[in-house]
Formats: C-alpha cells, structure tokens, sequence
C-alpha cells in the first residue's frame, strides 16, 4: 500500500462495538473522536461504549460460554479456529499496521516490521496449546484416585493500553482463547481501530458470537464497568501502575474476580566497563527510543561506568542526532510521533523537571518542530542524573534517558533495584560470570544480557513489585485463563 492512497476513508472501515458478533452503536448513541498523532487531525468517530453496552456484551460472553458452541467445541477444533483468524491476520498484516500507525503514531517500518509479525507468532504459539492442555493424575493416600481438570476461568475483561494496540490484544487474545474462556476486550481510547478491524476478522473467521466481544470506549466509564461487572470471572490489565491498583480496588470491591496485571517500569539499563561499547550504545537507543520510549519496558535509567561514561555517551548522542523522526507513514522513519497531546505535555514536563533539579540535557530535550506538526518530541539524553530526581524515578513513557555514573558494579545493581518497579533491567558485559550473577540480583521479571527488547511468544514477560501480578505469554499466561479443579475418586 502506498503512502499516497491511504486516507483515513480508504482505511477506517470498522467504527463500531463488537457485541455478540454483531457491530453495533453504542447504547447511547454517543462516539468519540480518534485523531492521527502525526497530524492532529481526526481518523474517525468511533462507537464509544460505557456500562449499557458493557452489560450486553458481558452477557453475550456468559451465554457463550455456558452454553454456546463454544463450550461444546473440542479443544482441537478451538485451535484450529485461532489458526484461521492467525491467517487472516497475516493477509491483513498490512492494513492492521497501517491502523496502528495511523492511530498511535508510531513508524510504519515498525508496525509492519515489529509488531505484526509478534502478533501473528502470538497466535500461531497459542493456537497449538489448545488441545495440550492437560490436568495430572496425583499419587494420594489411601484407597482414592486424584486428578486435577484445567478449565478455562470464564468471562475475562481485558483491558489494554494504546503503546502496542494490536499486539496488546493478541497477548490477551492468545491464551483466553486458547483455554476456552469468552472475551471482553477494551482497547485504549487512544487506539480502538485496529481491534474493530480485528474484530472483523474474528468473525470471518467463524467464531461464535459472544466468544469475544470489543469494546472501544474510555477507562472511567467503560474500562470501570468491566473491572465492576459481578459476572465477569477475570479481569486482565496492561497499562499505568496507578490505573492497575484502580483495576485490583475494584475487582476486589465487586466479585473478587481473578486479576493479572502489566504496569509500568523503570528499568534499569547497566554498562559494564568491559562490555562492548558499540553493542551497547545500540542496546541503549533500542532501550529507550524504540516505540517513541513508550513502552512498559523502556531502559529509562542508563548506568553506566564512570570509566567508560563519556565516551559512551558521545556515542549515543552521536546516533540519537541521526535517527530518523516525521511521517510515521514515510517508510524511512524510525521515530514518530507520541501518541497524544496528553502524552507530550507530560514528556514535556518531565524534560523541565530534568532540566530544573539540575541535570544536564546533552542532547533533544525539547519537542520536535522540525518533524511535523504532530506530537514529536526530539530523543532526549540526561546525563549528570542523580538517584532522588523525578526522571530517574518516575516513568516518562517517552524518549527520554537518564544516564547515572556508577563506579562499583554492585552499587549499580543496589542503585538499579531501589525502585518500586520491577518490570526489567538489562546488563552489558563480556563476563560471563558476572552477567548471569547480575541476572540474579535484579528484582525484576525480565533480564536482558547483552542484548535489549527481546520478545519471544514463548518466553514470559511481567513484572516484580509494583509493577504486574502474573505472567504474560508463554505457557505461563495459560495459567492466567484457567481454574484447576481436583476430583477425589473412591477405589
Ligand atoms: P496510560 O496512562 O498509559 O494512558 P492507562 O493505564 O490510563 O494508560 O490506560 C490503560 C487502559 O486502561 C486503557 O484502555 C484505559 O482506557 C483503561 N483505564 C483507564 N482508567 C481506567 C479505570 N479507572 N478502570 C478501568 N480501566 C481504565
């Protein structure tokens, strides 16, 4: 698809809820605006959904899952329906991305690069654990048999955020349909059309109605009704840490529904004075540029040896100046634009709070006219960053890095860990030992050696501390979708 011919008309076909495998206005009639981040202007007016259209489409998900044919299905036959809409998904690739960058502003390049091809390996993965998954039998005392049976949690609430708008959907998608269980699913307000298209998809693909339901619409009204709702069994929720704690409150205030949640981070980013500078200076402005930094994950805190820090800086300033960053449609853009006005602001404030408690801005800290009219904000590099600042506390959730000197590796480690997050953390070194001894020492879920941003579907992401409960991905997000019953037999 050429740059040229895409309008939000030719591209925006789906703008309205998914409930019960029909697309349908909100209760209320009411929509809301989605804008292009790169230009401001409006994509389309979308269905906006709040506690009416929840209680339908909540509904329609228990019907599924009671008594629909969903729940009848054979597991094999449940894996063969989430490989038709993985393919459908791969011949869609490109219109999918297209929304996405569309939506949230970040590049084409990587929307068709990046997250489409861990979208489609997200469903392929779980489309074969859907007939793997099985129960043990357990040696117990006495004249008894004892077996446990998986079955799937029921009606789950999924709540995601607008940084990775179809991949987010497809981690949460993955393992709910893998086990069995029916879905509400609201994307973030920012970002809805890649789910609507989604949900198109889902039902050419011949899912019963009910099986998954979309939802676009805003935290407070319709995100609130999800976490409140006394039949929904589960409640899953990727965004803020503050936004999770509101989500837990909730769950536990209504039906004690079963919560996992994926909240922010601060990570630390740790350069070892014998690491490969090259390697790492590459690492760094993946860790923290990729995605416009907005990304749960983002190696925010870069410590870095004192013996090497200048010259590891000079590096990375030397590439953030040369990263490419407009049109989030033009093919040679690496850097976007950040997904909203809101967004900005708040980048933008954090960039002053830097700048005020003294840090020292080496290069970017300002927004990026240059790049269009949208929300760009230049790759910004502090150096001279110390502990007790708001940026090496706080999440920015955009381009900007703190670099901290460090003089003993295990007061980087101390230093990397005090944090109330624990999302991940990544370590550059050519010691062996030492790295693996690092891995160990960091509180947090995910560790990266020598490398940054690795994604695997079968490997688990989520975090320690503040920020997540549960796992995501991997055999071990199944276990978020499942209750384990135990049946005593007597001999
Ligand atoms: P961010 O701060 O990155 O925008 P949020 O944590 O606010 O992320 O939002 C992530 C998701 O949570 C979005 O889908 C949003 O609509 C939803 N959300 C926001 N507030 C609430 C709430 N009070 N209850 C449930 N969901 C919410």
């Amino acid at each position: 698809m050429a740059t040229a011919t895409v309008t939000p008309q030719s591209i925006v076909k789906q703008t309205k809820l998914l409930i019960n495998g029909e697309f349908v206005d909100a209760a209320s009639g009411k929509t809301f605006e989605t804008p292009n981040p790169s230009t401001g202007e409006t994509l389309a007016h979308v269905a906006e959904a709040d506690k009416e259209d929840v209680d339908r489409a909540v509904a329609a998900a228990r019907a599924a899952f009671d008594d629909g044919p969903w729940s009848k299905m054979s597991a094999r036959e449940r894996g063969r329906l989430i490989r038709k809409l993985t393919d459908l998904i791969r011949e869609n690739a490109k219109e999918l991305a297209t929304l996405d960058t569309l939506d949230n502003g970040k590049p084409i390049f990587e929307t068709s690069n990046v997250d489409l091809p861990l979208v489609i390996d997200c469903m392929d993965y779980y489309s074969g654990w859907a007939d793997k998954i099985e129960g043990d039998t357990i040696p117990v005392s006495g004249d008894f048999l004892n077996y446990t049976l998986k079955e799937p949690v029921g009606v789950c609430g999924q709540i995601i955020p607008w940084n990775f708008p179809m991949l987010m959907a497809a981690w949460k998608l993955g393992p709910a349909l893998a086990t069995g269980c029916t879905v509400v699913l609201k994307p973030a307000e920012q970002t809805p059309l890649s789910a609507l298209r989604l949900g198109e998809l889902i039902c050419e693909a011949g899912f019963p109605p009910g099986v998954v339901n979309i939802l676009p619409g805003f935290g407070e009204t319709a995100g609130h009704a999800i976490a409140a709702h006394m039949d929904v069994d589960k409640v899953a929720f990727t965004g803020s840490t503050e936004v999770g704690r509101l989500v837990m409150e909730t769950a536990a205030k209504s039906n004690l529904k079963k919560v996992t949640l994926e909240l922010g981070g601060k990570a630390p980013n740790i350069v070892l004075p014998d690491a490969n500078i090259e390697d790492a200076v590459k690492g760094a402005v993946t860790g923290i540029f990729f995605n416009q930094g907005e990304v749960c994950c983002a190696g925010s805190r870069l410590f870095v040896d004192d013996s090497v820090h200048d010259e590891f800086i000079d590096k990375l300033k030397n590439f953030a100046e040369t990263i490419p960053q407009g049109d989030p449609m033009d093919e040679n853009t690496r850097i976007g634009a950040q997904v909203s006005q809101e967004q900005l602001d708040r980048i933008l404030n954090y960039i002053d709070s830097g700048k005020s408690e003294g840090a020292c801005v080496v290069t970017g800290g300002a927004r990026n006219e240059g790049a269009g009219t949208g929300y760009y904000v230049k790759p910004t590099i502090f150096t001279d960053v110390r502990d007790e600042m708001k940026i090496a506390r706080e999440e920015i959730f955009g381009p900007v890095v703190s670099a901290i000197k460090f003089s003993e590796v295990e007061d980087a480690v101390k230093r990397g860990n005090k944090t109330n997050y624990g999302l991940s953390a990544a370590v550059w070194t050519r010691d062996i030992k030492q790295a693996h001894r690092i891995a160990r020492q960091i509180r947090a879920g995910v560790v990266w050696i020598n490398t940054y941003n690795q994604f695997d579907a079968a490997s688990p992401f989520g975090g320690y501390k503040e920020s997540g409960i549960g796992r995501e991905l991997g055999k071990f997000a199944l276990d978020n979708y499942l209750q384990t019953k135990s049946v005593w037999v007597a001999l």
